[in-house]
């Protein structure tokens, strides 16, 4: 007998492409049949592998057997075995646990991490709520920190507003396109197309990319320059632009700050006194800088290949720099395009799961903006900046006052354990920690160290709205039934704060969104209604009424979102990497990505279909030139050190990696490259230095 199946479009859980997809439901069954794209404002119909074959995991029984569908508690303490407890107990023991914390130690004794995954906004609502309302700190981050919180400042600095420009769809009306650190093919794949698409319009492409990637390949300049040079680079081209008269004046004297002060200091950045250190010719320099500058319809993209350094801040700011030089900013398809990585990473900075800002980039410290809040909130809140996340190793090994150490840490759809650098020194904190909450879908690295566990429903199982990477909301909606026992995340976050004594009670998500609107004024406009109707709505979005579609670009007409109006040039002077390579490290060590699996791989490590694809626990990539200088062959077994661990890998030896340098992906627990990362941090965001320490790898 035919059965009913019923078709739901939510939006994919993998990349801030934000591309739709189509499900088939056997509603009865409760299990999903088949996947398919469905026409987004992103994707147009199209998804890559993760999006086709990334939710089996929700379906499979073998799979669910490992999901975590009751809460657990170490009841014998640390070291003891997580022992199955009711959600009754489970939520009066963490309350409890937290309130004698914050009775003995103050409120910014807690740190608390969102999810930047599956939950979506209105959950990170409610945990940066639950952080500020409920326990009294700031202390409210979440994984922008260790990827887009460079682009966010540097983006803030230059022209007020830290997120992409432009929007996904413009990318292939571009006419220049310079990418820089940033490999769409493997991290956004669907973003990636329209920069094919573009190139087969007519555009040329500059890649400035130490790896020969994919947009590498199809460049009409690649710039391969040495790991770690991107601020030379960039202030070369700056130079170039200025010294060959392409800068358009008119656009700086309408619209832009510090000219006269910026020009003279980028003197020593000539491409021929920079040229050798870059690692790419004066020529080759100067031809990108005279071909971005040739169009009004140039855009930069990037990617971490630029924030995940100790000057990732001063790299954005001369990204958006090269922009307002030439006036590529206001208009259709041009201006600057940060790529979030994670689907939602640009909703959980919206939503206010940082240490510095309410939902809505509104400022903690400002008393008007913090009394709108308190009013709404019925509350006293903090007004000083809370800790950022890549802090919590300092504030617990280095902080030598208890009163100022973190004592509780509370941590939601994230793995800090796998995902955070230099995991030796993380363990070392974790471990001291004295009460961790760990709230996810399954098991995972931090859960070793967690006194608490809380089972949450995961994407699929829930109604939510996402951002994605260009600003657009879009619904998310639960496509099947949760397995008994486990809970939303904004409801786990409502029963532990009525179990503090702030009672929250909520309906439903679109109750807790619209409260969310009526504090926001840049997402007020976007109702549940709207983004259903429109199938996205891009902030800023102001007004209800339908008149009101939200923004597809920002900066219209050159005004930007600073005090004045105007953009700002800010200059910077290059500095090296922290840990350069010597004799006794002499490759350079980057991390990327795995295009089959997502984050710390666990939603797509439990995917049967994409485990198929790629279930080897890594490799390291190298030239193989320098292969061949250690003796080392395809597939042979390697021990890669760092001055802070090692790590057993297989070698890949690919002439995609320049001479020197070697790349890992940081998604695997064997062979876990985080192991040797540097946790030096950018000063200014707090973003770690993923993307260069040296280390020497050994033949087994
Ligand atoms: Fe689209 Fe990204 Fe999902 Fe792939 S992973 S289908 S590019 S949202």
């Amino acid at each position: 007998m035919q059965r009913n199946f019923e078709k739901i479009v939510t939006v994919c859980p993998y990349c801030g492409s934000g591309c739709q997809i189509e499900f088939t439901v056997d509603k009865e069954a409760n299990r999903i049949i088949e996947a398919k794209g469905a026409p987004g404002r992103t994707n147009e119909g199209r998804l890559c592998l993760k999006g086709f074959y990334g939710w089996d995991y929700l379906n499979d029984p073998q799979i669910l057997t490992r999901r975590i569908t009751s809460p657990m508690i170490r009841k014998g303490g640390k070291g003891s075995p997580l022992e199955p407890v009711s959600w009754e107990e489970a939520i009066q023991y963490t309350a409890e646990r937290l309130q004698a914390i914050i009775k003995e130690y103050g409120p910014d004794a807690v740190m608390g991490a969102g999810s930047a995954r599956g939950p979506g906004n209105e959950a990170g609502y409610m945990t940066q709520k639950f952080m500020r309302a409920v326990v009294g700190t700031n202390n409210v981050d979440h994984c922008a920190r260790i990827c887009h919180a460079a682009s966010v400042a540097g983006l803030k600095q230059t022209i007020g507003e830290g997120a992409m420009s432009l929007s996904v769809p413009e990318i292939e009306d571009a006419e220049v396109i310079l990418n820089i650190g940033y490999n769409g093919a493997t991290s956004h794949p669907i973003v990636a197309r329209r920069i094919v698409k573009a190139k087969a319009k007519g555009a040329k492409i500059i890649c400035a990319d130490p790896q020969i990637s994919e947009t590498a390949r199809i460049a009409d300049i690649h710039l391969q320059q040495k790991g770690g040079t991107n601020l030379l680079l960039l202030n070369a081209l700056a130079y170039t632009i200025v010294d060959e008269g392409l800068v358009d004046e008119d656009f700086i004297k309408n619209h832009v700050n510090g000219y006269e002060e910026f020009a003279p200091k980028l003197a020593k950045y000539a491409p021929e006194a920079v040229a050798s250190k870059v690692g790419v010719s004066a020529q080759q320099i100067r031809e990108a800088a005279r071909l971005y500058a040739s169009s009004k319809h140039s855009v930069i993209l990037w990617g971490m290949g630029i924030t995940q350094f100790s000057q990732g801040v001063d790299c954005v700011a001369a990204c958006s720099n090269l922009a307002m030089l030439t006036g590529n900013y206001g208009h259709y398809a041009t201006g600057v395009g940060p790529v979030r990585g994670q689907n939602n990473v640009q909703g959980t900075c919206d939503m206010g799961l940082l240490p510095n800002e309410y939902p809505g980039y509104q400022d903690v410290t400002q008393a008007d903006i913090r009394k709108k809040f308190e009013t709404a909130w019925g509350v006293e809140l903090s007004p000083t900046v809370g800790l950022k996340l890549t802090q919590v190793p300092e504030k617990v090994l280095e902080e030598a006052d208890p009163k100022k150490q973190i004592h509780a840490y509370y941590i939601i759809g994230e793995d800090p354990a796998q995902s955070d650098p230099h995991l030796e020194e993380l363990r070392e904190a974790l471990q001291k920690i004295d009460f961790i909450i760990v709230q996810d879908i399954f098991m995972n690295r931090t859960s070793e160290y967690a006194d608490v566990i809380l089972p949450a429903t995961a994407w699929g199982e829930h109604d939510a709205i996402y951002t994605c990477c260009d600003r657009g909301f879009q619904r998310v909606r639960k496509v099947i039934e949760p397995p008994a026992g486990v809970k939303t995340d904004w409801e786990i976050l409502c029963l532990l704060a009525t179990a503090m004594g702030y009672p929250m009670h909520y309906n439903n998500t679109q109750e807790i969104w619209d409260e969310m609107r009526s504090l926001a004024p840049k997402f007020a406009g976007a109702t549940y209604e709207k983004i259903e109707a429109l199938g996205s709505v891009q902030w800023p979005c102001y007004e209800e009424s339908m008149d009101d579609k939200g923004t597809m670009y920002l900066h219209k007409d050159g005004q930007f979102a600073t005090a004045d109006g105007r953009g700002n040039l800010v200059f910077n002077e290059y500095q090296p990497v922290k840990e350069e390579v010597d004799d006794e490290y002499p490759l350079s060590f980057c991390t990327v990505r795995e295009v089959g699996h997502y984050s710390a791989r666990t939603m797509t490590g439990n995917c049967r279909m994409l485990r198929q694809l790629e279930d080897e626990p890594g490799w390291i990539a190298m030239n193989p030139k320098d292969c061949e200088s250690l003796g080392i062959e395809q597939g042979d077994l390697v021990r890669v050190r760092s001055r802070r661990g090692s790590l057993i890998t297989r070698c890949l030896p690919t002439e995609r990696a320049k001479e020197g340098a070697t790349y890992m992906t940081y998604q695997w627990w064997i062979g876990a490259c985080n192991e040797l990362t540097n946790g030096v941090l950018d000063p200014k965001s707090k973003t770690p230095e993923y993307k260069y320490c040296a280390c020497r790898v050994e033949k087994l």
